[in-house]
């Protein structure tokens, strides 16, 4: 495999050979389909991100949210307990899959449920993501570099943060932040340069990898709400109830998904998967960064906010 001497070698950032291993696997997995009897692809092109395993913000996060949440270092160690390996020694390769134009067109003509393109995209695309995961570890396994996919890991876990509610002991969405790949929204979806209507996966491995600069200084930057205090139109998309200007309930929204969201979707498509994803389309932030925030790259800003540890976690 030609990404293998690339990568092992390490001669230099393997950031591109990495890219170029997600974004091959992206154009040549017959798993990148929505499975219709013509052919058509889950995602549009990935982004990818990368961020150092010793980030201050992991830390951040794990006190803020509390448990379940776990540092990548905590993860890279119980699932490799024979490998010593610092924070530092590890990098969160992290990646955002776009969802494709036609998906977000049916989906942003929705009012209560989510269309069938919608809903396909969430199971397939699922399916894809978990299998592009494996494939990246797999991959860098081979190199005889370690990885492991957070949430495919044995200790992966989805528990009650008693700050938060609902949380789990790794956020793809929160991997993707602290890899310079977007902030939150209202709805607690991640805007990326490529909008909120996405999908996002990770996997950490024992490789240095420059991080991907943040080119935001607060969590909620790239949210028209909290940087200019306009929009809140995911809040009239929610048809759960679950948006306010207070943000996301999450139980209300997982009733919904989980209840006649899901039936909708095995009655109306034969699918038996819960979706909905109407706060992510028919919005300013569906497909770009509404604000085109230009701030400095700065961890350290968004780490020392009041604000900033009021609620990031509520993303997860
Ligand atoms: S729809 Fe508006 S308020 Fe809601 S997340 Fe997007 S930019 Fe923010
Ligand atoms: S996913 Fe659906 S139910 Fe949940 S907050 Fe968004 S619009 Fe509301």
């Amino acid at each position: 495999m030609k990404y293998y001497d690339q990568i092992k070698q390490q001669t230099e950032d393997p950031a591109m050979q990495i890219e170029n291993l997600i974004r091959e696997f992206f154009q040549t997995s017959p798993e990148n389909s929505m499975n219709f009897e013509h052919i058509e692809r889950v995602f549009d092109e990935p982004l990818v991100g990368f961020s150092n395993g010793g980030d201050p913000l992991f830390e951040f996060l794990k006190k803020d949210i509390g448990s379940p949440c776990m540092t990548p270092v905590e993860i890279f160690r119980t699932s490799f307990p024979d490998i010593e390996a610092r924070a530092d020694d590890l990098t969160v390769i992290s990646w955002v899959l776009p969802q494709t134009r036609l998906t977000k067109n049916d989906n942003r003509k929705e009012t209560a449920f989510p269309s069938e393109r919608w809903a396909r995209a969430k199971h397939y695309g699922a399916a894809f993501n978990k299998a592009l995961m494996i494939h990246v570890a797999n991959i860098l396994k081979k190199t005889g570099i370690a990885a492991v996919a957070p949430v495919l890991a044995p200790i992966f876990t989805i528990g009650v943060s008693e700050r938060y509610g609902l949380a789990s002991s790794w956020s793809e969405r929160h991997a993707a932040y602290v890899s310079g790949l977007g902030t939150f929204g209202l709805c607690d979806g991640l805007i990326t340069p490529r909008g909120k209507a996405m999908a996002c996966g990770s996997v950490i491995a024992q490789i240095r990898i420059t991080p991907t600069p943040r080119s935001y200084t607060d969590h909620h930057a790239w949210c028209l709400f909290y940087a200019k205090g306009t929009c809140g139109l995911c809040v009239k998309r929610c048809p759960a109830g679950a948006l306010s200007k207070e943000g996301h309930n999450k139980n209300l929204c997982s009733e919904y998904e989980h209840g006649v969201a899901q039936e909708y979707i095995r009655s109306h498509f034969g699918i038996d998967d819960y979706a909905c994803g109407l706060c992510q389309t028919g919005t300013p932030c569906e497909s770009k960064n509404p604000v085109r925030h230009s701030g400095k790259t700065g961890y350290q800003d968004v780490h020392n906010r009041q604000d900033h540890g009021s609620n990031v976690g509520n993303s997860s």
